[in-house]
Formats: structure tokens, sequence, C-alpha cells
């Protein structure tokens, strides 16, 4: 653990929020490969659950909701943890809205998804879907917890990617097993380590108030065997508190369905909920991918990323770089179209290449891209690959179909 927070903070992925202030517990700032990999596992998110689907429907709503939304959801009433002292504290992060007389209290969101259960009225009006359809959402959410830990797996500010998935009541089983399904596959893509990852049924009581079923995915963190994503079959327990229903147009016959509902009889779909926190999906993704091995007899720390998600997909470097003509290539003929392609491509002509080559194994870059002397009479560079070591001599001309085959 100590050996990931360390190399976040040195290589710019994660620092701690308001450092130079002290910090501030349970906050944390991003630096630029840290947006790079955030952004990544953002984009593989919403390209398989939103754009990869038909029936999937994106919301962006305001942090800062009507206060009316958290009594109807419960969490007035109930999102609570005991402190030490035994006492109940509720962990949403109250704010003023307006000023002097007309201000009222609201709060920061503690969950992305009554975003989608307030917009789900404007959501059917727009779009007209049928069931079963989702609304999905990216966002920050805030809890102000008691005891913020463990680097950036328990923080008073995060992120979630949440979806709420309406079907039919009596369909609620089939699509909780579809979801987890999907959530495997997805957990498998960005590259968590799916050795270390546990399904635990979560027992009566030990739910949230609005569950009645839940399956968390939980992982070997570094720390010890904890919550990495949940689901939950959320019943109809949000659309019924907004009061907010849907007319099913649908014919029962077509439904291939029992249940008997007549065509355009209001009914209150139910809810299955995957929830995914970026926060602890990186750091799962950190602790798979951090691994040590023997190189040149010293030890390398190097990120195993997938190269769908690391920052950098490549490294372009002139063997010597007080060589202007060898800068000049790899510059003009390497870098720019390469920068060009794939935008998250790298120029690093600093100490030796053995250096080098170290550095970019460190924040996960899978490719290293050499121009040396032969390079300027056959048109062709060293492509060192991160995890064996081994090395490629590539035309130049196909370069960035080499590198999207990897992709
Ligand atoms: P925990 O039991 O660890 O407090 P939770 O059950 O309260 O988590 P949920 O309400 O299910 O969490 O939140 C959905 C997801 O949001 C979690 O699976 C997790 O990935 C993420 N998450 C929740 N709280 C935090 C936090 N304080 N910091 C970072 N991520 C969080």
């Amino acid at each position: 653990m100590e050996k990931i927070v360390s190399l976040c903070k040195r290589r710019g992925f994660i620092f701690q929020g308001s450092e130079i202030y002290g910090g501030l517990a349970g906050t944390f700032d991003w630096g630029h490969f840290g947006v790079a990999l955030k952004n990544n596992i953002k984009q593989s998110w919403w390209k398989k659950f939103v754009d990869g689907r038909r029936d999937m429907y994106g919301v962006d709503a305001a942090i800062i909701m009507n206060p009316k939304v958290w009594e109807a959801s419960g969490h007035v009433a109930g999102f609570s943890d005991p402190t030490p002292d035994g006492k109940q504290f509720n962990v949403m992060f109250k704010t003023q809205v307006g000023a002097g007389e007309e201000a009222v209290t609201s709060y920061l969101r503690p969950e992305t998804a009554q975003g989608m259960f307030v917009n789900f009225k404007n959501t059917v009006d727009a779009f007209h879907p049928k069931l079963p359809f989702g609304m999905a959402q990216i966002g920050k959410a805030f809890r102000n917890e008691i005891a913020p830990r463990d680097f950036i797996f328990r923080q008073r500010e995060f992120e979630q990617m949440e979806i709420e998935y309406f079907v039919r009541k009596s369909d609620w089983e089939k699509y909780f097993e579809y979801w987890k399904d999907e959530m495997l596959l997805w957990m498998e893509e960005i590259g968590i380590d799916m050795s270390k990852v546990h399904e635990i049924e979560v027992g009566d009581g030990d739910r949230a108030h609005y569950s009645s079923r839940t399956v968390d995915f939980e992982f070997d963190f570094p720390f010890g065997q904890k919550e990495l994503f949940g689901l939950a079959y959320r019943t109809d327990f949000d659309l019924k508190t907004h009061k907010l229903d849907y007319v099913d147009e649908v014919p029962t016959e077509s439904r291939g369905s029992s249940t008997a509902d007549a065509v355009g009889k209001k009914i209150i779909p139910h809810v299955i909920e995957p929830t995914f926190g970026i926060d602890r999906a990186i750091l799962a993704i950190l602790a798979s991918a951090y691994t040590e091995d023997q190189k040149d007899g010293e030890v390398r720390g190097y990120l195993k990323l997938k190269p769908n998600i690391a920052p950098v997909i490549c490294a372009v470097s002139p063997l010597l770089k007080n060589k202007p003509e060898l800068v000049e290539y790899a510059n003009t003929k390497v870098f720019a179209p390469l920068k060009e392609e794939f935008g998250r491509v790298i120029w690093d002509d600093n100490g030796n290449i053995g250096k080098r080559y170290r550095r970019q194994d460190e924040i996960g870059t899978p490719f290293c891209i050499v121009v040396d002397f032969d390079t300027l009479t056959d048109d062709s560079v060293t492509v060192r690959y991160r995890d064996t070591g081994a090395q490629d001599r590539i035309k130049v001309e196909n370069l960035a179909s080499y590198i999207k085959e990897k992709i």
C-alpha cells in the first residue's frame, strides 16, 4: 500500500487534498496521470453501459438538489453511521442555498442515484423508452464520513458511476443475475484481478433502507477484503416515494411474461441498481497492476495496466537528445502523428534509454518507441513492450495501426 501511495504522489497521479495547508481529511486531488486514468475508466464504462446499448439514457444532474428529494428518499431520516460514542450521525453534508431569510438548508448528494429518479419522468417523456430500460450517471457524491481512511478508499468526496435499470416486477430476478454478470465482465475489462473479487450476499438487517437484495463485490485490498462495488434490488421504493409511475404500452402477450397488466395501465417499475465507485475501482486496478520483478540486476516496480486504460499509451524518444537529426525525425515523423492520433502520447528524452524505460514502466506505459540512427535510413523504429521488455522493429508508417491493435 505504501508503495502505491508513494508512486501515486511521486509520479503525479494522486495528491493529498489541500496539501500545502496540511491537507483536509478525506479529500484528494488528482494530477495529470491520475486524471487520465480516471477519464479512461469513465470512458470505458460509458462505452460499455451507455453508448454500447440501445436501452440506456445518460443523465448529468445537479449535485445540490431540493431538500425534499432527500426527505422523500429516506436519507434525512436514515443515512447515518454511529459515532464512537454510539450516537447516530447523518453523513450528508449540509449546505445553505441562497442568502439571509430566504436561505434553505440542503445537502450535497450522498449518491448519484436520486438525480436519476427525479429525472425519470423527464426521460420517459423525452425518449418514450419501453421497459426494460436504464438511466446512467457519472458524478461526484459526498459523505461526511466519520473516519475517512485507507487512501482513496473511504473519502468524503468521491465519484460514482451508477445505473438505475427499470424492469417489470416479475422480471427483477432475471435482470439482477444479468447485471451481476455484466459487472463482472467490466471489472475484467479494466484489469481488476478477478481472483481477488468476492461476491457477498448482504444479509437482512445489513442492507440499505431501500434494498431488498444486495450483492456486494468485495476486493482483497492491501488493507483487507472490503466493498468495491454493489448491486442492489431497490424494488419500487424510489419511484413510489417520489410518486412517479410509468404507462405500460406493451401488450402482455408480446412481453413473454406472466403479468396480466393491461395495455395503457399505470405501473411502478422496479429497479436494479449496479453501482461503481470510481476511486475504489482505481485503487483495485492499482493494487492489481502493481508488480515487481528483476530487470538488469535491479528490482523494477511497475504498473501492469491494460493498454485501454493506461494514462499514456506510448512514449517517444530519440536515442540521443543531442543529435538534431534524430530529434527532428522523432518529433515530426513519430511523435506528432501519434499524438494527433491517440492524444495520450508523451515525449521522453531524459537520461539514458534504460532510465526512460523504468520511468515509463512505473506509470504503466505499455509501449516505448525509440528513434535511432538506423531509423534515418530504414524508416523503422524500435517498439519495446513494458511487461516482457521484448522489442519489435516496426515501420513508422505502420506504428499507429500496430498500437491500435493492442488497445
Ligand atoms: P461502505 O459500506 O464501504 O461505506 P456503502 O455500502 O455505504 O460503502 P454504497 O452506498 O453502496 O456504499 O455506495 C456505492 C459505491 O460508492 C460503493 O460500492 C463504493 O464503491 C463507493 N463509495 C461509497 N462510499 C465511498 C467513500 N466514502 N469513498 C469512496 N468511495 C465510496
